[in-house]
């Protein structure tokens, strides 16, 4: 999955990144979609492993445009894990209080505990994306966050935290299906907001800001991978075995039993 990493210190051009590349893997969506349901039984035992050993803590960072796809990752790749040891925060418009603190303020708090995965859908990075290209802060403002990003992150890392983050890079083109499938069935559209429309229009800024958040935001203990997620399946396959593939390294083992436990007769 390496060649999904952005290396630190590189220069991100994303109309160099294939949003259809569907390369590291042979089969096709039906194989894919097979293989996924393989890849969700290793990653509930490694969150198992994970919440029982009670000693690491893993942040997910999704990232992206309108429909590309970030409700679908948390549905579909954290099938099956245990509630207990995931959640899932989202970060929409800040509130009236959260604008009165500093950005990171609302973050913080949702940071993983020990033994726990926390999964963001938008992040802080919303802070140097929307509030970018809508120009809600002044340059100065906005242009000394990616240090505060990275240094923010490297206290996370440094306390114990894995942190991956995710881009899901769809093209202009697969956005105008998503959305006009938003349209035609009635089930999706309450997911349909003519928002999406003024936000598409602003689709070559948005590239821009998301290119220098992952040239200047990727780093040793926080990388960026660019996942291609123009296809659902493939998409899935890649962020999955990112996480099982970090959270092996993370050389997990369950805690010691009690001593004596082999004479115990339950009456
Ligand atoms: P989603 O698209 O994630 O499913 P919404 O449709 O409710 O959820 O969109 C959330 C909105 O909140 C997005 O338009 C996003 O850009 C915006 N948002 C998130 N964080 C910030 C922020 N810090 N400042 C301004 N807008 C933000």
């Amino acid at each position: 999955m390496d060649r999904y990493r952005v290396k630190p210190g590189s220069q991100v051009d994303l109309s160099q990144w294939d949003p259809n590349d569907s390369s590291a893997f042979e089969g096709q969506k039906k194989e894919g979609k097979r293989h996924l349901l393989l890849l969700n039984e290793q990653l509930e035992e490694l969150q198992e492993l994970l919440y029982a050993e009670n000693r690491h803590k893993v942040l997910v960072v999704l990232q992206a445009m309108d429909t590309g796809g970030k409700d679908g990752v948390i549905r579909h790749v954290f099938e099956g894990v245990n509630p207990q040891g995931v959640k899932v925060a989202g970060f929409k418009v800040p509130t009236a209080e959260e604008l009165s603190h500093d950005y990171l303020w609302r973050v913080h708090k949702w940071t993983p505990g020990r033994g726990e995965i926390v999964i963001f859908n938008r992040s802080h990075y919303e802070d140097v994306l929307v509030v970018r290209v809508h120009s809600l802060v002044p340059p100065e403002v906005w242009g000394k966050r990616y240090d505060h990003i990275n240094a923010f992150e490297r206290v996370l890392a440094d306390e114990g935290t894995t942190i991956l983050k995710f881009y899901l890079h769809i093209d202009l083109e697969e956005q105008k299906e998503r959305l006009q499938a938003r349209l035609d069935e009635p089930h999706k559209r309450w997911k349909f907001s003519l928002g999406d429309l003024d936000e598409r229009k602003l689709w070559p800024r948005y590239m821009q800001a998301y290119e220098d958040v992952l040239s200047k935001t990727s780093t040793a203990w926080a990388p960026w991978y660019v996942v291609p997620a123009n296809r659902k399946w493939y998409r899935n396959l890649v962020i999955a075995t990112v996480l099982i593939e970090t959270l092996r390294g993370l050389d997990m083992s369950y805690p010691q039993p009690e001593n004596g436990l082999d004479d115990v007769v339950i009456v």
